[in-house]
């Protein structure tokens, strides 16, 4: 077992300056903890969290973590507590260990769904610090040293569970080695007979072979000594589970396996990996497609490192990785190397040389995730691991760090539900990563997001369609379907006092409740609410509270009902005394000053040139809208608002699409085209009061047409002359409030 001056001097050699009083303290308090205590192997217990730390320190980890190391065990399996840990070793150093502490609960080999779970709480925890997963990984690796000492049934599970999480996740942090031992390990246990199988192969292959390898390692230092490269040659052997695997996933016998030998070259400088490289390409031939930069275009993981395989002395396939001393430590210890240490190998003793600031654990987790989430290679980590339940899903976060798990695809709507119903009601915009974008907008692995709420909003029906998640799609509909059916209750409610006053009776909620069964309708707020969509004529409920009662309005003639439709064009202002402004036209024909927008005048729109006739799509369109304006050849320029449904129908003729803006002075008194389809209850006087309402919001009627969409209702097309969107938009919703009104909307703009 290792003595305590034999660890501290470990963690000496790569850190001289090592709070030596904390490492000493962390072995004395965690081998007293320990005490008597026995492992399966009959060693005494504190040998464990002591091969664990060095195994830290074999990646230079600092005294921090090599102290939680120590003490990784000592909350779950002795007296010691949080409490205590925090006292002696500090709150920084307590957290760790009780992170550790959870993540030994969790049983990650289960159901499916279990799984994914599990691995969302390992996540949390690593999101913590990251220094628990380097931790946690070295203690899964020292139990797997020592699995055969764990009784037969258990084995099994420990190392399926290695394999399919612990050792892609060591992966994915660009730990290899780790990674590699970790599923040699699993794998012995997994399928003893494929792994005795294969690793004989490859001994055998490598006695037969040795000739060989030794003939190249020699032929490349030759070689580097004529180009005066100064480089280190290792040759290196595919491990059993790689080598298996690729024969399983390929289907290809032992002896198809090509480059199952390899060399790894390493060299000081950047400059050096380029110059080696050149050389050995211009020595032997390479095997096309073989070649990969990974030093211009590093892996997700911070692996860098360039890859060429060439047709050795006799005839072989042999692959080659050339790298900076630098990029070898990073491909071996990976994060640990490479974000801990920012300036590892470089100043030993610098100021850099300690936990940076970017231990930070939300820091941490939107790096570790989004490495472990964007896969470049899908072939070298997510297939056949368990991980691959990443694949499908996003991890995003909210300003104060707590990570939200969504699907892929998950848009901030999803994000408002999944952090909390009422933030996802009340939702009206988000701020991505300190940005404001859209509510659609796709979310991705690491993105901080924030929503932006207002008490007044009710979910729009439409983001049902958006959204991704169970969780907002059925929030929304159920949010959207109460104020829906809130509306239509009002305004059957509404209808149903008219129709009943009109046919000389008083209207009773109550009276409704014993015909309930006689309209069909399970209670009163579904006769009002079926009332107000239109689904049940007023009158028939009038009948069916006075059976007796005759219904003596004049009806509309079967003719007029067949047609439908009648047309008020130009005539509104005749029928109705409209107070307000002058029409466009009659403007112009007074020959004001200022462009006029008529068939001749210049439209106030850059864009166009003054020659082409410029006129409006037919529904209009308003100052404030973002507008296009379509090339229609021999006959000028029609300008649409840019969400107008017409413009698909010139998809595919790009040509005639042209960029347009306004060009509004302040001074300008013009009126533009809107349309508006307005729903009102069908009722004596509706008309006039939605003249009135658009007359006294300064607007001008230009055409009007009617028809009757349900017994109750009318649809009313209004072509309307405003000032601008703003002016438009104040009038719509005046609109909406008017009584009698049921919808308005804007036609096509
Ligand atoms: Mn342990």
């Amino acid at each position: 077992m290792m003595r305590q001056y034999q660890l501290v001097e470990r963690v000496q050699r790569y850190k001289p300056d090592v709070n030596e009083a904390l490492l000493n303290k962390a072995y004395v308090y965690a081998m007293q903890k320990h005490g008597h205590q026995k492992r399966a192997s009959g060693d005494p217990y504190f040998s464990h969290p002591l091969e664990v730390a060095a195994i830290l320190t074999d990646m230079h980890l600092d005294e921090s973590t090599i102290t939680v190391a120590l003490l990784h065990d000592t909350i779950e399996d002795t007296s010691a507590t949080r409490a205590e840990i925090d006292e002696l070793f500090g709150p920084d150093i307590g957290r760790l260990v009780e992170g550790l502490t959870k993540l030994k609960k969790l049983d990650l080999v289960s159901t499916k769904a279990a799984q994914a779970e599990n691995l969302r709480k390992l996540l949390l925890a690593v999101s913590e610090d990251v220094r628990v997963l380097l931790v946690k990984l070295a203690d899964r690796l020292h139990n797997m040293r020592t699995l055969d000492h764990v009784p037969v049934h258990k084995r099994l599970r420990v190392a399926e569970e290695t394999m399919e999480i612990y050792a892609p996740l060591a992966g994915r942090m660009g730990m290899q080695d780790m990674r590699e031992e970790l599923e040699e390990l699993a794998f012995r246990y997994i399928n003893p007979e494929a792994f005795h199988a294969v690793t004989e192969r490859l001994a055998d292959l490598l006695e037969r072979n040795r000739g060989v390898i030794s003939e190249i390692e020699e032929a490349l230092a030759k070689l580097f000594e004529k180009y005066k490269i100064k480089a280190t040659v290792k040759s290196r052997q595919k491990k059993p589970w790689s080598v298996f695997r690729k024969m399983e996933t390929k289907a290809l016998s032992f002896e198809q396996l090509s480059d199952i030998f390899g060399f790894r070259v390493v060299v000081d400088t950047v400059d050096d990996c380029y110059r080696a490289l050149g050389a050995i390409h211009s020595t032997w031939s390479m095997v096309p497609g073989r070649f990969k930069d990974y030093i211009s275009t590093p892996k997700q993981n911070d692996y860098r490192s360039i890859h060429t395989t060439i047709v050795g002395p006799s005839r072989q396939r042999v692959e080659l990785q050339i790298r900076t001393r630098e990029m070898n430590t990073v491909a071996e210890y990976g994060v640990a190397a490479h974000s801990l240490y920012k300036d590892f190998g470089s100043k030993p003793n610098g100021p850099g040389h300690r936990i940076s600031k970017d231990t930070n654990a939300y820091a941490w987790l939107r790096h570790t995730i989004e490495a472990l989430s964007e896969g470049d290679n899908p072939e070298d980590f997510l297939e056949n691991t368990k991980l691959e339940l990443f694949q499908d899903q996003v991890f995003c976060f909210t300003p104060k760090g707590r990570l939200i798990a969504l699907p892929r695809g998950a848009t901030p709507i999803d994000f408002a539900y999944a952090v909390h119903t009422d933030v996802g009601d009340t939702c009206v915009g988000a701020k991505v990563n300190g940005r404001i974008m859209p509510l659609m907008t796709e979310l991705k692995n690491g993105d901080e997001v924030e929503i932006i709420r207002s008490k007044a909003q009710v979910p729009p029906a439409a983001w049902e369609s958006v959204v991704v998640t169970g969780k907002a799609r059925s929030a929304i509909r159920r949010a959207t379907k109460n104020a829906i059916r809130k509306q239509y209750s009002g305004l059957g409610a509404r209808i149903l006092e008219r129709a009943f006053e009109r046919a000389g009776k008083t209207y009773a909620k109550d009276a409704l409740r014993p015909v309930l069964h006689r309209l069909a309708r399970k209670d009163v707020e579904d006769v009002l609410a079926a009332v107000g969509r239109g689904e049940l004529s007023s009158q028939d409920v009038v009948h069916a509270v006075f059976p007796d009662y005759k219904d003596e309005r004049v009806t509309q003639s079967p003719k007029a009902r067949e047609e439908g439709w009648f047309n008020l064009r130009n005539a509104a202002g005749m029928l109705f005394q409209i107070p307000g402004r002058s029409s466009r036209r009659s403007r112009k024909d007074k020959g004001k000053d200022g462009p006029a927008a008529g068939e001749n005048g210049a439209l106030p729109i850059r864009g166009v040139s003054g020659d082409l006739p410029v006129r409006f799509a037919p529904e209009g369109a308003v100052p404030g809208d973002r507008i296009v304006g379509i090339l229609q050849p021999g006959s000028g320029i029609t300008i649409y608002p840019i969400q107008s449904p017409a413009l698909t129908a010139f998809d595919d003729q790009p040509e005639r699409w042209i960029d347009v803006r306004w060009d509004i002075d302040e001074n300008m008194k013009e009126r533009f085209p809107a349309r508006l389809s307005i729903t009102a209850i069908n009722e004596p006087g509706s008309l006039a009061s939605i003249a009135q309402v658009i007359a006294t919001n300064d607007a001008n009627i230009h055409t009007l047409s009617m028809g009757r969409t349900a017994p109750d209702f009318t649809e009313m097309i209004f072509d309307l002359e405003v000032w601008d969107l703003k002016h438009l938009n104040r009038l719509v919703s005046q609109l909406k409030e008017t009584a009698c009104v049921s919808d308005v909307r804007r036609v096509n703009g």
